[in-house]
């Protein structure tokens, strides 16, 4: 099985103390969790994607004005990646095994050309590490499922501002879309 690394949203609106829609403490824990996976999928040669959500000012035609405040802003310090996983990534970003990609809705697949990437490179398990567990990494596994991956979520490297909306799509991957958590 080939595989891949997705990371979801690590940002610092999602996560810094000061971000727009943080996860606070449980996000801010996964740091060296999320270096660690990163590099290794890095060293050994699998795909690693980075998955980012990308607002733009004053879009009030995107669904998400309505729910949540102003989060991930084109060009601004809040859509940068947290902590040293931007200095990871500014390190890695020129490898043909790396890419970056700007994410339109909760999904990973959701007007990206993502599922491309991985079928050209026959990729067929992904691993997910991110935030939040229930919005966007839930929606991305649950894409995943529905095209056929095989999914494994990062127990160690997921989080939400929501911690029995988390509890819940944990065991949402296991028992309903047959995930692999570890
Ligand atoms: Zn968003």
């Amino acid at each position: 099985m080939k595989k891949a690394l997705l990371n979801v949203d690590y940002t610092n609106d999602f996560v810094a103390v000061d971000g727009a829609l943080t996860c606070g403490t449980p996000g801010q824990v996964l740091h060296d969790y999320i270096i660690q996976v990163t590099k290794k999928f890095y060293d050994q040669g699998d795909y690693v994607a980075f998955l980012i959500d990308q607002h733009f000012e004053n879009d009030t035609f995107h669904p998400e004005s309505k729910l949540f405040p102003p989060h991930n802003i084109d060009g601004t310090e809040g859509r940068k990646l947290y902590g040293d996983l931007d200095d990871l990534y500014q390190e890695i970003k020129d490898s043909k095994n790396v890419e970056y990609f700007d994410k339109t809705r909760y999904s990973a697949f959701a007007g990206t050309n993502l599922e491309l990437k991985l079928r050209e490179r026959n990729i067929d398990e992904l691993h997910i590490v991110g935030v939040c567990t229930d919005i966007c990494v839930l929606h991305t596994a649950i894409d995943a499922y529905n095209k056929g991956f095989k999914i494994v979520v990062h127990e160690k490297g997921v989080a939400s501002f929501n911690q029995m909306g988390h509890e819940w799509a944990l065991e949402h991957f296991k028992y309903t879309l047959g995930a692999e958590v570890i």
